[in-house]
């Protein structure tokens, strides 16, 4: 802008000049053209008025402008005194400080500092001052209503024309690019968490991955950036899984879950993984984070509870739970396909034994043995179980099998469910080695089959339990399979339970006693056997229904109840002298003996009744002794304490050995009668017969033989040395009335 007003003191001294001119004589020119000339000027002049009256009002303009500027720029401007009071502002250095502009002058600028800063803006006056060149800081600052900001400070001192020196300042409010670092500062340090990390681009490629990404996979940042996280695939997801996952992260921007992955070095390892979005605020993605957790240990601890669950320690094989889940799954299979299914239960036939001859580790040994004949293989050829078939241990030495898929012709399907039987029974029955001796085991298999959902998983585990125990009736080491023959005989089972348990109550039990005589054929005593007069069925025999008092607990009540008869039975005997000197045996059942409170309870009825303790004795079988000899023989040797003697039932039938025999405080051998029976013909019979006798003599032992029927009988019995005889050639068993009058009381 020009400020200079044009050739004004050369115009007025021009125009001085001429108007002397006009005043001298000599001058020819007329008036009219001083005058002319002087109008000239004068509008001369007024049109320079006119231009400076422009100029004034463009420099008007301008300094509006600048102080326009000034106030409104977007930085704030402030002058200080060297002490800091401020003596100018423009509006945005108010607005900035939150202060009237007139108020804000004279005062402090400190007063605008926060505390904390404090020191930092008096060092940074201090420099200004005296070096006087620019100064740039960021501070903390505080409005007038105590709200905080941060401010970028750029200082300059400048003396003009003042002898102070004053402090220009251009203030920036720099809060949200603080906060912005802030925010990056934290999501750094965020981003290094114990979490993995991983940023991929819009296409999926990494552009970033932290620490823990490096500890979690193995791979290095630089290994892992420019690749996809397919780096990482473990396998174990199908296309489907990924289809689902991306689907879900278009739709919602965000996925979570379980993913397997592979480590660097191979390892495949669980990891809770969670993908987010970056999107624009367009709704454009730019990257994908994915932030990851291993959980493999939780992976394993949960399938190590599952496999508790779910499966026998022992054998690995599915246990009760699991079979029942994959029962009810094969019958809903059935359902769908239209085929028969089998339901295959099997039974060791001499577990017992092994267990308590040799040990509960060579048991287990065998079971695991088993286990793994069970399911080597596929159903198809040399093999039993196929892919998809169910092999379970229920325990013990218990196992089941189901079989899917069969044939849709219920004929068919037996005849494939029993040639997987029989190949179980051919592999159960190959020899082991047991710990280095070999060992020869059968197994029993009660079968049953299935279709569709006609009847429950628990019916089925029924049937086929039923099928087996039919086989073991049998005569182990074979096959059955259940029929609705069977199911009736397991309906009327459950009758006859129901009026076993009210027999006792109402008085139809009995017993009968079947006299035991010496050479002489002198009767010394009698077996006592139960009898119950059913009220429909008449006389049931103790083979029918004492298996079920077994099974229901019921031979408890009845076995005391047996004890207590038979001992009021010996206390009214012991009157006369015809009877005193019986002996009556009593069989006592494996149950009854095993209940803890046993040898007590014997206890309490000598005493309740007074008798002498040695006109009892206790019949045991073989079985019963071996399920567990040690406590067997504590039981046997505190009863024998009592005064009570012991014979062994059924000799022969059972699993003897010498080795446990010594052991036992046995008084007696009872040789079982299937012996008895074909003595006198069958050469193999009369040996064993021979050596039972013969071997009760070596350790010192009575031997009754029992099932007499015949003359030859008790003749080849005598001749072998057996010296005591049961059986209907001196008696048949008989009720109370009628052996006492045989004894002619
Ligand atoms: P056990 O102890 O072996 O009884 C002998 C069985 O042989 C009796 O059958 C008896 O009637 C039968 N018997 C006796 N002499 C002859 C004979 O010369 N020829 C033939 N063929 N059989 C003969 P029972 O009375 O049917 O008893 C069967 C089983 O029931 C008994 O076998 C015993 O184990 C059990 N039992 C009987 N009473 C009781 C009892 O009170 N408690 C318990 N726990 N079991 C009992
Ligand atoms: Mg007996
Ligand atoms: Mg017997």
């Amino acid at each position: 802008m020009s400020t200079k007003p044009p050739q004004s003191p050369s115009l007025r001294s021009a125009a001085e000049a001429r108007l002397s001119d006009a005043r001298t004589p000599a001058s020819t020119r007329p008036a009219e053209e001083l005058l002319h000339e002087l109008q000239v000027h004068q509008i001369e002049l007024e049109m320079q008025n006119e231009e400076l009256r422009r100029a004034q009002s463009a420099l008007e303009e301008s300094r509006d402008r600048y102080v326009d500027l000034y106030d409104f720029a977007p930085v704030g401007y402030l002058t200080l005194t060297d002490t800091g009071l401020i003596v100018e502002a423009n509006l945005t250095g108010a607005a900035l400080l939150g202060v009237d502009r007139a108020k804000l002058l004279r005062r402090h600028f400190t007063r605008f500092v926060t505390p904390e800063a404090s020191d930092h803006w008096h060092h940074q006056l201090m420099c200004v001052l005296l070096r006087g060149d620019r100064q740039i800081c960021e501070l903390a600052m505080q409005r007038a209503d105590g709200s905080r900001f941060y401010a970028r400070l750029d200082c300059l001192c400048r003396a003009v024309g003042d002898p102070l020196p004053r402090v220009r300042i251009a203030l920036t409010d720099i809060s949200e690019r603080r906060h912005a670092e802030e925010e990056l500062r934290i999501a750094a340090i965020a981003f290094e968490s114990q979490e993995g990390m991983m940023v991929t681009d819009s296409h999926s490629v990494i552009v970033r991955v932290n620490h823990a990404f490096t500890r979690l996979t193995g791979y290095r940042a630089d290994e892992a950036i420019g690749h996809t996280p397919i780096l990482l695939r473990s396998g174990r997801h199908d296309k489907t899984f990924y289809d689902q996952m991306w689907q879900t992260l278009r739709e919602v921007g965000y996925w979570q879950g379980e993913v397997w992955n592979r480590r660097k070095n191979g390892k495949i390892f669980a990891e809770w993984l969670t993908i987010s979005a970056v999107k624009t605020s367009d709704g454009d993605t730019t990257h994908y984070v994915g932030t990851f957790s291993e959980i493999t240990k939780n992976q394993e601890a949960q399938a190590e509870i599952h496999r508790l669950a779910y499966y026998d320690p022992l054998t690995h094989l599915p246990n009760r739970r699991l079979l029942l889940d994959r029962l009810g799954q094969a019958l809903a299979s059935s359902t769908r396909s239209g085929c028969h299914g089998a339901v295959l239960f099997l039974d060791l036939d001499n577990f017992k034994m092994l267990n308590d001859t040799r040990g509960h580790a060579v048991g287990d040994l065998l079971l695991s043995e088993i286990a793994q004949r069970l399911q080597t293989g596929v159903r198809e050829g040399d093999t039993i179980s196929r892919l998809g078939d169910t092999i379970s241990r229920l325990g013990g030495d218990e196992f089941v099998v189901v079989l899917e898929d069969m044939s849709e012709v219920a004929e068919e399907a037996a005849h494939q469910a029993k040639a997987v039987g029989e190949k179980v029974r051919e592999a159960v029955g190959l020899p082991y080695d047991l710990d280095g001796r070999e060992f020869h085991c059968t197994v029993s298999v009660g079968i049953t089959l299935f279709f569709g959902h006609d009847e429950s998983v628990e019916t089925l585990l029924k049937q086929a339990d039923l099928a087996l125990y039919q086989a073991k009736g049998a005569g182990r080491n074979c096959l059955r399979f259940f029929d609705p023959a069977m199911q009736s005989a397991l309906d009327e089972r459950s009758a006859l339970e129901a009026d076993l348990r009210l027999a006792l109550k109402l008085g139809q039990l009995q017993l009968y006693y079947q006299a035991q005589v010496d050479s002489a054929r002198h009767i010394i005593g009698a077996e006592v056997l139960l009898r119950w007069t059913h009220p429909q069925r008449g006389l049931v025999m103790p083979g029918q229904f004492i298996p079920l008092a077994e099974e229901s607990g019921l031979i408890l009540p009845i076995g005391r109840w047996v004890l207590e008869t038979v001992c009021k039975q010996i206390k009214a005997w012991s009157g006369h002298a015809a009877s005193r000197d019986l002996r009556l045996a009593v069989n006592v059942s494996a149950r009854q003996f095993r209940q803890p409170g046993f040898v007590a309870e014997v206890q309490q009825v000598l005493a309740e009744t007074g008798i002498d303790p040695t006109r009892l004795k206790l019949e045991l079988t073989e079985s019963l002794v071996i399920d567990n000899v040690a406590e067997t023989i504590a039981k046997m040797q505190a009863l024998k304490a009592l005064g009570i003697g012991f014979s062994m039932d059924d000799f022969g039938t059972g699993y003897s050995s010498l080795s446990y025999l010594k052991r036992l405080p046995l008084e007696q051998l009872k040789i079982d009668r299937s012996f008895v029976f074909d003595l006198a013909t069958d050469p193999n019979d009369a040996a064993i017969v021979q050596t039972i006798i013969t071997m009760g003599h070596t350790l010192g032992l009575n031997v009754i033989a029992e099932g007499v029927e015949t003359e030859a009988q008790l003749e080849r019995l005598d001749q072998y040395g057996c010296t005591t005889y049961q059986g209907f050639l001196f008696s048949q068993p008989v009720p109370l009335a009628e052996f006492e009058a045989f004894l002619g009381l």
